[in-house]
């Protein structure tokens, strides 16, 4: 749903805190390509299939299969074939301003204008003005990832926990 989405103007930035919620009880969709890496090293098990869509299978706890409890944190351990659905959030990425034209939402990308928002159920965004980390750093990260222009996370991934990339 998209009520209740942030602008991306109206935070300060944000940093993944492994919290692990994200992951709980969302289905998370693959593109074809996802599918074919994932089930080719880990099998048919790992996914699941509805409304004409595959996505990753959940556990009886409703924790997605790739969850793992690592040194108190909730760590991904699908790191090296992460789904882009998962790389992008908090972070969702509109061509069009979903709340007005001036919404706080735009952002220039080499002279194209997108319109970023995040999802407030994510306990790492920090409200206010953006800070040039995040703005420098964090922001054209997750444009280039959403674009297929980059693929290795740096600032868009949880540092509270090194995990081999
Ligand atoms: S992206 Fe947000 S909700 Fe997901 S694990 Fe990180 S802090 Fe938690
Ligand atoms: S693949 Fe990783 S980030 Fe995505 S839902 Fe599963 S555990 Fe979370």
């Amino acid at each position: 749903m998209k009520r209740g989405l942030i602008p991306w103007r109206e935070v300060r930035t944000w940093e993944c805190t492994a919290c692990g919620r994200c992951c709980i009880g969302y289905r998370v969709p693959l593109k074809m390509d996802e599918y074919i890496r994932i089930t080719k090293l880990y099998g048919y098990d790992v996914v699941e299939v509805g409304m004409g869509k595959v996505y990753l299978r959940r556990g009886p706890d409703n924790r997605c299969v790739f969850l793992r409890p690592i040194l108190g944190r909730w760590v991904c351990t699908l790191q090296s074939m992460k789904p882009l659905a998962c790389k992008l959030y908090p972070f969702r990425i509109y061509m069009r301003p979903i709340y007005s034209r001036e919404d706080g939402s735009a952002y220039n990308y080499r002279g194209k204008t997108l319109h970023i928002y995040l999802d407030p159920h994510c306990e790492g965004i920090k409200p206010g003005r953006p800070s040039e980390h995040f703005v420098r750093h964090i922001l054209p990260e997750v444009v280039e990832i959403g674009l297929g222009l980059r693929w290795k996370q740096r600032y868009t991934t949880s540092r509270r926990i090194h995990w081999p990339l």
